[in-house]
């Protein structure tokens, strides 16, 4: 980590649950966020940063226009024992170089997870398969070379679609398990699968090779549309104020259509919803909206 020590972070891209720093020496630091990871940044100019859709969460979603915070680590990266004031959870916390309007404790760039370290390591970037930028942040056609094997995020304009609906009708795997492979497509976690079911009909145990085209293309339009309101309401990733145990943010936890309600009343046609288990995930679903298949195999 002492790598990082005097370079400049030149962005922050973000593809499925991997988000990476590039640095102005061509590797990147590379963060897995894991269920409930976050990059914070804190004692800084920009005071949005840490505001649901502030500035520092548009510069993390790509947004071109966003202000830039000045991601120049000062030090190696400090234990999580740093006797500062620090939020709960901390992992891992980097000095970032100050400028003027900064906190007198000076701007830091943490690294907080709830459950497990998710991970931090710096990495070499190499060239994208397909020529498109790595991920969302930035117009670079470059990835960490350990972050290649993740499929494009859902809502990356880059994202193989065809290909995508293709992979998950070719297999017998259920469908909520392919929708969260993110070998097929990245960015998907249990509360967007649960909501995209629902919204497209489709009970997670089908198996993938049951859907029709028409049928696989809804489902990933729906799942993109649930992501595109989390977003909309703040995200799941930046509520520094409430993030229950799969991500959800407490506001937009409110306007959820199935994950959480199991045994209240479908908003669609008013059964009650039910769980089961896919995958060792809890699946909520209405067994009239969603037809569970006769021969479910998980
Ligand atoms: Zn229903």
């Amino acid at each position: 980590m002492r790598q990082l020590t005097g370079r400049t972070f030149t962005a922050a891209v973000r593809r499925g649950k991997f988000l990476w720093l590039p640095l102005d020496d061509g590797a990147a630091l590379v963060a897995h966020l894991g269920m409930s990871g976050q990059l914070l940044v804190h004692g800084t100019a920009v005071a949005a940063a840490r505001e649901p859709g502030g500035d520092a969460a548009r510069a993390f979603l790509g947004d071109p226009d966003a202000p830039r915070v000045d991601l120049t680590a000062t030090r190696a990266p400090q234990p999580a024992s740093d006797p500062d004031v620090r939020p709960r959870h901390l992992r891992v916390r980097l000095r970032l170089r100050p400028i003027p309007g900064d906190a007198s404790t000076g701007a830091v760039l943490d690294l907080v997870d709830q459950r497990m370290f998710g991970g931090l390591r710096v990495v070499a970037m190499v060239p994208t398969a397909d020529g498109a930028p790595g991920g969302a942040g930035s117009p670079a056609p470059l990835i960490p070379a350990d972050v290649t094997h993740i499929a494009r995020d859902l809502l990356d304009p880059h994202l193989d679609r065809p290909a995508a609906v293709a992979k998950m009708r070719r297999s017998n795997r259920a469908v909520k398990t392919l929708l969260m492979d993110q070998g097929i497509v990245s960015g998907v976690g249990n509360i967007y699968a649960d909501e995209g079911l629902w919204a497209a009909r489709v009970h997670g145990l089908r198996p993938g090779k049951t859907l029709g085209p028409r049928v696989t293309a809804r489902l990933l339009d729906a799942t993109g549309e649930v992501m595109e309101r989390a977003l909309a309401a703040g995200g799941t990733s930046f509520d520094a104020l409430y993030v229950d145990a799969d991500g959800a943010a407490g506001f937009f936890a409110r306007s959820l259509a199935v994950y959480g309600r199991a045994g209240q009343e479908c908003r669609r046609c008013g059964t009650l919803l039910r769980a089961e288990t896919i995958g060792g995930r809890s699946h909520v679903f209405c067994p009239r909206c969603q037809t569970r298949p006769r021969q479910a195999r998980s």
